[in-house]
């Protein structure tokens, strides 16, 4: 499904749930990170990009007489077993009601009505009201998959209360609105990646992102020779001993006997300087964030040069250190990256590495264009042989940002 005919079935999904067409329609994309991994918490570079998978919602002034915000989410891979709360209010099924009479507050931990309740706060807070309205979600980003639906889901609300209430935020605030919203209702200490990107992602450009400043870049990605592949590797490994906390303290603990605010502030010279000072773990994790934030911008310079194999061994090399240095791969993301890197530029794959926090989830290949089917075909059925899973694959251009359909 394509932007627009998901608009349309979004559409048609809120004509049934309340029997008028929406006055209104907002679209927010998921994302990719092409490359920059446990670098934004180091105040370093992330570099993603915009997918063409998003979560749109459909609206309309309510119809009722008191004054209640109407949330419905048609989304596939929601769970049918919605809590309890959710289910009650005015609305016979997987809707909820938020009585704008009654103070804002975070549903129970876990429901997905927080994204959007979060950023109505935010709304609300600033003195930004909507009123009441009707609303329904519906998305191509997959839940949980890595690919952040959660930021799509925030960045649509918020852009579909600016289409409501006429008022367009500066993207850089809205941006930051939506991830206050991840924090404070749905509890997740999220950096300010995932949401700048869906709000500030362009068709054809990647965005490079300075973790420190806050000061987006975009890098225009124009080839069409090249695309994206993403490969969900359908595991999701639970750790014990809390691996991504451990890996910050980690981060602070080297930053602070080199003697810098973050490590963003030190240089490979200086960790080898203070090497001897430092248990071999944590010089590990630093070496792996000073290179991996070098290798960022060195990427961005490779995409607007079009210097696809540079981009493309920067990419193997960031896997090589996520799976060495910092120690956040697993077995099978490691196989996707090892079956890319067999079929080569002969075959169409000029990098390939993992993508997100690890442990499962997806990696990034960049790709011939012409190559796609083949590769896809190749990497499916050599995954499927030595893990016994099947992938889940599809390919994207750099899409556009959140964007009014229906204003
Ligand atoms: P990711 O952002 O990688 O997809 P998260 O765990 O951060 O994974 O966010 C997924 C959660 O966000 C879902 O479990 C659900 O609560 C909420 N969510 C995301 N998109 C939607 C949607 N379209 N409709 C309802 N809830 C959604
Ligand atoms: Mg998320």
């Amino acid at each position: 499904m394509n932007l627009h005919e998901l608009a349309r079935h979004t559409a048609q999904e809120f004509a049934k749930a309340y029997g008028r067409p929406p006055r209104w329609l907002a679209a927010a994309p998921g994302r990719v990170n092409v490359i920059g991994e446990h670098t934004d918490y180091n105040d370093g570079f992330v570099l993603p990009m915009a997918i063409e998978r998003y979560t749109v919602i459909a609206a309309d002034r309510s119809a009722a007489a008191a004054p209640l915000i109407h949330l419905r989410s048609t989304s596939p891979g929601l769970d049918a077993k919605l809590p309890a709360r959710e289910k009650s209010g005015d609305l016979d099924s997987g809707g909820v009601a938020i009585d704008l009479r009654q103070p804002l507050k975070p549903w129970p931990k876990g429901s997905w009505v927080n994204y959007p309740a979060g950023v109505l706060a935010g709304f609300l807070a600033r003195g930004t009201d909507p009123g009441p309205f009707d609303a329904l979600i519906h998305s191509t980003v997959p839940l949980g998959g890595g690919l952040s639906s959660s930021a799509a889901l925030e960045v649509a609300t918020a852009t579909l209360l600016e289409a409501i209430t006429g008022q367009k935020l500066d993207p850089v605030e809205k941006a930051l609105l939506c991830q206050k919203a991840e924090h404070e209702y749905a509890g997740m200490p999220c950096g300010i990646m995932d949401q700048f990107i869906s709000v500030l992602g362009q068709a054809d450009h990647l965005l490079l992102l300075d973790c420190r400043s806050r000061k987006p870049e975009l890098v225009p990605m124009t080839d069409p020779s090249v695309a994206i592949l993403i490969t969900n590797t359908n595991v999701k490994h639970e750790l014990t001993g809390g691996g991504y906390a451990q890996r910050r303290a980690q981060c602070e603990t080297a930053a602070k006997i080199l003697g810098v605010p973050s490590l963003r502030n030190a240089t490979a010279d200086a960790l080898e300087r203070a090497k001897p000072k430092l248990e071999e773990v944590v010089y590990r994790r630093a070496r792996h964030v000073i290179g991996e934030i070098e290798r960022t911008v060195h990427a961005a310079a490779g995409v607007r040069a079009a210097n696809w194999p540079t981009v493309g061994q920067l990419m193997y090399a960031s896997h090589r250190s996520l799976r060495e240095d910092y120690e956040v791969s697993c077995a099978e993301l490691d196989a996707v990256v090892d079956i890319a890197q067999s079929i080569g530029p002969g075959g169409g794959v000029i990098g390939c590495r993992m993508t997100g926090g690890g442990f499962g989830g997806c990696t990034v290949a960049l790709v011939e264009t012409t190559a796609v089917e083949s590769i896809s075909r190749k990497i499916a059925a050599d995954y499927k042989g030595r893990t016994g899973i099947e992938a889940t694959m599809f390919v994207s251009r750099p899409a556009g940002g959140a964007t009014v359909l229906k204003p």
